[in-house]
């Protein structure tokens, strides 16, 4: 499972985001993971299309996507020398896919502020600039290795200079990793850089808050193509201990949003560049999520590995197709299933049975 963490400021409200992503709603399955760790858990990913195929199928039981969230602490100024838990907390980042970045708008006396006072833009900055620090140091040290053979004319050793080279400029004048061109981040990817991450920022505002601390993130998001979600975090995670009826009445009165955490549990699953695929076996629907790209043979494996090393054939219809056939024997008649080999790659919305041999 691909994880997704949570970065930021202390006091930013993580923990908080954690709590509330981690449960939002208690898994119907078991997961094939288990930690000791209380900073990692399970956030359930929404998906509408599940009830839908439940209905279609006469499913019992609903499955769905799943993704692994890890609150990461730790992070202040100087982290990249070290400072604070600074080597922790940048090892524990470069284990993950994507990132939330966890900033801190609303004000309170009592919660204290690292630097002084919340000051949105401001505290991005220092968190950037601790990762693109600390990515620079890396592709330093990556060219003190490269440069020696660089030297004697080796053409790989070159083509990774040339590619250091132009990291290290972008890194230096404040551009993170994931804005380099597209070979140049493929070289660099062994390095797994801290700022080549795709990353989201969870706005963390007073109740009913959205002042010009907000708009000016948003801007900055909007220039970097970076998504955004505001959310009061505190009362996300005070309003998932309410009766659902109360929950939305107190939604009505304080002006919230519907579904802030599913948005921000969407945001990360996008990040991560997962594309879902159903299946309707055994009166239960499942949601699983696979990177885009993935072949048919490599997602029966995501199910079980069986499946992926007996692969014979994968019958796929689309999720709108069988919704509109109504049923998979309607679906058939309509023409609307294909049967797909083992170079097929699996698309958002498939609803798939494997065929396989034991
Ligand atoms: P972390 O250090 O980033 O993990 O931050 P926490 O999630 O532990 O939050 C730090 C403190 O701020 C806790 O006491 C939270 O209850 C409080 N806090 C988090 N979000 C909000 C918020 O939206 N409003 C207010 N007033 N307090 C919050």
């Amino acid at each position: 499972m691909l994880s997704v963490g949570i970065v930021g400021l202390p006091n930013a409200g993580k923990s908080t985001l954690f709590r509330a992503l981690t449960r939002a709603r208690v898994p119907v399955a078991p997961y094939p993971f288990t930690t000791v760790d209380p900073n990692t858990g399970v956030a359930v990913v929404p998906d509408d299309r599940l009830d839908v195929l439940a209905r279609i199928a006469g499913a019992e039981r609903v499955v769905p996507a799943t993704v692994r969230v890890v609150d990461i602490a730790g992070l202040v100024r100087g982290a990249h020398r070290g400072e604070g838990l600074g080597n922790r907390f940048l090892a524990h980042v470069r284990e993950m896919a994507a990132l939330l970045h966890v900033v801190r708008a609303f004000h309170h006396p009592e919660v204290a502020h690292v630097e002084g006072h919340p000051d949105p833009l401001r505290d991005i900055g220092v968190v950037e600039t601790e990762l693109l620090l600390a990515d620079l140091e890396t592709v330093q040290r990556r060219m003190e290795r490269v440069e020696p053979r660089a030297r004697t004319g080796d053409a790989q050793a070159r083509a990774e200079r040339a590619a250091l080279e132009e990291a290290a400029r972008a890194l230096d004048s404040g551009r993170p990793a994931r804005t380099l061109p597209a070979g140049v981040r493929e070289a660099l990817r062994p390095l797994r850089l801290l700022t080549d991450k795709p990353v989201a920022y969870v706005v963390n505002v007073a109740e009913g808050q959205s002042d010009g601390a907000v708009q000016a993130v948003r801007a900055l998001a909007e220039e970097r193509g970076v998504p955004v979600v505001v959310a009061c975090l505190k009362v996300e995670d005070e309003l998932l201990d309410l009766p659902e009826e109360e929950a939305r009445a107190y939604r009505d009165v304080a002006g919230l949003g519907e579904g802030v955490l599913d948005q921000v549990v969407r945001t990360g699953y996008r990040l991560l560049d997962l594309v879902t695929f159903f299946t309707t076996e055994s009166r239960e629907v499942r949601a699983w999520p696979v990177p885009r790209g993935t072949r048919a043979p490599q997602a029966a494996g995501a199910i079980h590995s069986d499946m992926e090393r007996g692969f014979v054939r994968a019958e796929v219809v689309a999720f709108d197709d069988l919704v509109r056939a109504g049923s998979w024997e309607a679906a058939w008649q309509a023409g609307k299933v294909r049967l797909e080999g083992r170079d097929y790659q699996v698309r958002e919305g498939d609803v798939i049975t494997f065929r396989f041999h034991v």
